[in-house]
């Protein structure tokens, strides 16, 4: 279990809003700031994710989860339009390449404008979390997006650590929570769907 009395928020901060990607991420996070006494709010902007029905299943987990946790939830819009727009030029480019970058500073943007309209002067992420992801590049384009709104502040922070991960899986597993096979957009279920054919070709080889 993690000690969540480690947790160091910007400035003692207590009111936080924390981007949410997806439920199997968010869920210790949103535990430890629970468990920490802050107020978190969880704001869902996830234009990226491919198809709608998709994006529809995730937001769902997350909200039966906060729901639960009573937490205050924010669903922000679905302007997938917006992303792929946004991403034109940068479809072949393979995972943490500059195409997260952009689709990373995208989600954190919005996340940081709402912080700066609503009065929050501290967010975070639960997009570093995962191992899939390169947690630097997370960090320089929540810094970014911070710098955009005076007044707000990027909490960086490796949530990965101090039992983070695993506890991470444990809450994954006793909320049954979906778990995705790829990323989310578009470019990385066509990824996820090239490495199971070739794996199925490798077993039909050896077989
Ligand atoms: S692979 Fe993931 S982080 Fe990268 S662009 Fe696609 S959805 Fe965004």
């Amino acid at each position: 279990m993690k000690d969540s009395s480690l947790l160091e928020n910007p400035g003692g901060e207590k009111k936080i809003l924390l981007h949410c990607c997806c439920a199997p991420c968010s869920g210790s996070i949103i535990r430890s700031m629970i468990d920490q006494g802050l107020d978190v709010t969880v704001f869902f902007y996830n234009p990226n994710i491919y198809p709608r029905a998709e994006y529809e299943h995730r937001k769902s987990e997350v909200v039966r989860y906060v729901q639960k946790a009573r937490v205050p939830f924010v669903d922000a819009d679905y302007d997938d339009d917006r992303w792929l727009e946004m991403t034109r030029g940068h479809e072949e480019e393979s995972e943490r390449g500059p195409r997260c970058s952009l689709c990373f500073e995208m989600r954190l943007r919005r996340t940081a404008a709402y912080a700066a309209k609503e009065g929050f002067r501290v967010f975070t992420t639960s997009l570093g979390i995962s191992r899939w992801k390169d947690l630097e590049q997370v960090t320089r384009a929540g810094k970014r997006a911070a710098g955009l709104f005076p007044g707000t502040v990027y909490w960086e922070h490796n949530w990965r650590l101090q039992g983070g991960t695993e506890q991470m899986e444990r809450i994954a597993r006793e909320e049954n929570f979906y778990r995705q096979r790829y990323c989310g957009c578009l470019y990385s279920l066509r990824e996820s769907i090239k490495r199971s054919l070739s794996k199925l070709s490798d077993v039909q080889r050896t077989s």
